[in-house]
């Protein structure tokens, strides 16, 4: 039953376009009606209609401790009893600085209030910092909504970027030159064409559904920056306190230059951040030439919520366990699309997983592409119905957060055996 969410949904639509305030909500890859969510727990999301799901969604990420973590929760209302905005200096700021740098390897960040600000800013320090304004993205990675990461690629190898919105200029799309994942030859190609400022890449692609880099492709990508004297920016809006406690980096065994948080840093508050070594961050107003600034950056709430999540997530075993309960459910999804003789694969590094159907390898977007998103509508809505709330597209990933329990996982599984039986029956 879902009465009350479709009821929402109609008055949604008068006044938001399509009804939402992000176009992945609104179910459009999958059909049917969104769910509103009126409250949540742990690994459980609770619909308006007094609906439970097992989520594997987490607010698209930041929710890795599991939803209303009660040490978040306490300093988010500890915070709010000193007021919800200052406009200036904080401790909780410097709290939350302090615990990034401890743990990621940047000297210094600069705290912003979203993800696709934190992406911004970075490509404008980039360009600042090594005087060039080109930019090298791939197909598929996800960088926020900026206008030069709403580019695709031109048509033939070496043509420049073309908008991939309206509203996105040309001239501007133009300095974004797109290269498919997973090639190291054609970015090769286009520094030895270009004056490249940097290089900006997912380090584990998990806005396609999940690509992981090939083995040497990210310290190939370092080579070349170094070689040609770019930047490289790791986007680890997603990756960062995700994969390890150091993210990306430290799981690869990769320096980046510049590096994008976003999502698990604001413990679901609404935050970003970009940092990197103090030679280049030192460029940041006002200590230095480029300007950047934000009303609410530093918001004693949000830095106060960030900073009871990462004190938690200050932990090996943690991330472990995570990794463990990772491998069980990629595991377990991979295992019933064999013995159901699917064409299917399953992508997972720690815990972010994802299962592709209808091919059975993955590693570029023109291969994820080729996935079988009919098949994935119909599965997506034979979990929702059986109580497991998924990502309402195939190209996202599936979240595990430290409250889904082996059960959670075990139940998953046989909610998947069922939906992938109903479907090919
Ligand atoms: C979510 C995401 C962004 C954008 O962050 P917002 O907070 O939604 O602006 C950028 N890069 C990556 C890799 C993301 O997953």
């Amino acid at each position: 039953m879902n009465d009350k969410s479709k009821a929402f949904f109609l008055r949604a639509q008068a006044v938001l376009p399509g009804g939402v305030n992000s176009p992945v909500r609104a179910f459009r890859a999958v059909g049917g009606n969104p769910l509103f969510i009126e409250k949540t727990n742990g690994s459980r999301v609770y619909d308006v209609d007094g609906n439970e799901y097992i989520d594997y969604v987490l607010s698209w990420g930041p929710m890795i401790l599991g939803h209303n973590n009660p040490a978040v929760r306490e300093a988010v209302l500890d915070a709010a009893q000193r007021g919800l905005s200052f406009g200036a200096p904080n401790e909780y700021e410097v709290k939350l600085a302090e615990k990034m740098v401890e743990l990621t390897g940047c000297e210094m960040v600069r705290m912003v209030n979203s993800g696709t600000e934190a992406v911004m800013s970075a490509l404008r320090l980039a360009r600042a910092f090594t005087q060039r304004n080109k930019i090298i993205k791939f197909e598929g990675c996800y960088h926020g909504h900026t206008d030069s990461m709403l580019v695709k690629a031109g048509s033939g190898a070496m043509t420049f970027g073309q908008p991939d919105s309206p509203g996105v200029p040309d001239a501007v799309a133009a300095d974004t030159l797109v290269a498919p994942y997973n090639n190291l030859e054609f970015v090769e190609d286009l520094f030895k064409n270009n004056d490249v400022a940097c290089v900006i890449i997912e380090p584990v692609a998990a806005n396609m559904g999940v690509v992981l880099p090939e083995e040497g492709y990210l310290n190939g990508l370092r080579k070349l920056c170094d070689e040609y004297g770019a930047l490289l920016i790791f986007d680890e809006i997603i990756t960062g306190f995700r994969l390890g406690k150091g993210g990306a980096q430290e799981y690869f065994n990769v320096k980046a230059d510049i590096v994008t948080y976003g999502k698990i840093i604001g413990g679901g508050m609404p935050v970003g951040a970009y940092g990197g070594r103090k030679e280049i961050m030192s460029y940041v107003s006002p200590s230095g030439p480029v300007y950047q600034a934000g009303t609410l950056s530093g918001n004693p709430i949000a830095m106060a919520a960030g900073f009871a999540q990462l004190e938690q997530l200050d932990s090996d075993e943690l991330y472990t366990h995570l990794g463990k309960m990772g491998e069980k459910l990629g595991a377990g999804l991979d295992n019933i699309a064999k013995e159901l003789g699917m064409i299917a694969c399953v992508t997972q590094v720690g815990s972010l997983v994802c299962q592709f159907f209808g091919i059975d390898s993955v590693k570029d977007y023109e291969t994820a592409r080729g996935a079988d998103t009919a098949l994935y509508a119909q599965y997506f809505q034979k979990m929702l119905a059986s109580g497991v709330y998924l990502a309402p597209s195939q190209f996202e990933a599936m979240f595990i957060s430290l409250a889904h329990s082996e059960t959670d996982i075990d139940v998953t599984l046989e909610k998947a055996r069922e939906a992938l039986v109903g479907i090919r029956s």
